[in-house]
């Protein structure tokens, strides 16, 4: 009995040796993967690299992350040549000059910003220059669905004839604005100004509602209201700087209001009284707000006629501003 039980006790313990020996026996891949690893690192990146995604049978998601991890490691390689590069450059006559600068560490990534900037000059030339004049903060200040107003934002207002309110800051080339428009015979009438929060949550809950009843589904409705009326704090309107203005003979809000004669003339000279027809017909993908041809905002003169001029939305002019201005720090 006690040799049956030690056969056993064997037998069992034989078992567990060979199932750890089959456990390693895949191991075997894995100095191979070593050797790769050894070889990325020893040897040139370029060929190796490319390689590699062929070699390991891996489920799909890991084969992305293999890739993935490749790409990365390419890229770090890359910085290795391109800084290669600008030093036939740094040997030139200018070079000398660049490294007097009291930037040593920035003078190999110096040139090449420098270099790249040589050659967009010439095609930006044709285009409509922009000047990116400088703005009060507030005057460029972007409110949209991705960037709410700032939670302490202040504004002093001052009410219109109506009883709405804007911004005491806009107040005066908004009066010259319809002024204007009035004397060229038309009849114009600003229907929405300054909102507060409490106004903002009223529409969009109001849209929402709307929405729900036409059939949409809770999700699909605060999608779709979001597109027409910003969620509480993510609305010009809040800030008192956006203005809704009608024909006061077509005062509805639809796409047919660009058709009225005082939208059309809104249109040709908002710009020149520091408004900007804030919502463009096919700019909502980037305002991410649809089509809204009654809507303008007070951005100031100088900006709003570098926008009239570019033809951008305020999103797409921000962001090259910003990058012009960065570059312009760069000198
Ligand atoms: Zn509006």
């Amino acid at each position: 009995m006690k040799w049956t039980k030690r056969t056993v006790a064997l037998l069992a313990a034989l078992l567990l040796l060979a199932i750890a020996a089959q456990a390693k026996g895949p191991s075997k891949a894995s100095p191979r993967a070593g050797e790769a690893a050894s070889l990325i690192r020893e040897e040139p990146a370029g060929e190796q690299l490319r390689k590699i995604p062929v070699l390991p049978v891996l489920p799909k998601t890991e084969d992305d992350v293999t890739v993935k991890t490749l790409r990365e490691e390419q890229n770090a390689s890359a910085p290795r040549f391109s800084t290669l590069e600008p030093e036939p450059s740094d040997a030139k006559p200018a070079a000398p000059a660049q490294t007097a600068d009291p930037k040593p560490a920035g003078t190999e990534t110096a040139p090449a910003p420098s270099s790249q900037e040589h050659a967009p000059e010439d095609p930006s030339a044709p285009k409509k220059e922009l000047l990116f004049p400088e703005a009060e903060d507030w005057q460029i200040l972007l409110v949209n669905p991705w960037n709410e107003m700032p939670e302490d934002y202040e504004v002093t207002l001052k009410s219109l004839d109506n009883g709405m309110k804007v911004d005491e800051r806009a107040y005066d080339s908004l009066m010259a604005m319809l002024q204007a428009c009035r004397e060229a015979g038309l009849a114009p009438k600003v229907c929405s100004a300054y909102r507060t929060q409490s106004k903002q949550t009223y529409l969009y809950n109001n849209k929402i509602a709307r929405l729900r009843n036409a059939g949409y589904s809770k999700a699909a409705a605060e999608k779709e209201a979001g597109r027409w009326v910003a969620r509480p704090g993510t609305s010009e309107h809040q800030l008192g700087l956006a203005l809704d203005i009608v024909s006061t003979s077509y005062q509805s809000l639809t796409k047919k209001q660009e058709k009225t004669a005082e939208q059309k003339w809104l249109m040709e000279h908002c710009w020149e009284y520091g408004f900007i027809l804030r919502y463009p017909n096919e700019k909502s993908e980037i305002t991410g707000i649809g089509y809204e041809p009654w809507h303008y905002r007070y951005v100031g003169l100088d900006v709003a006629l570098d926008l009239r001029d570019s033809g951008l939305c305020l999103e797409e002019y921000l962001l090259l501003r910003e990058e012009a201005l960065a570059e312009k720090d760069w000198m």
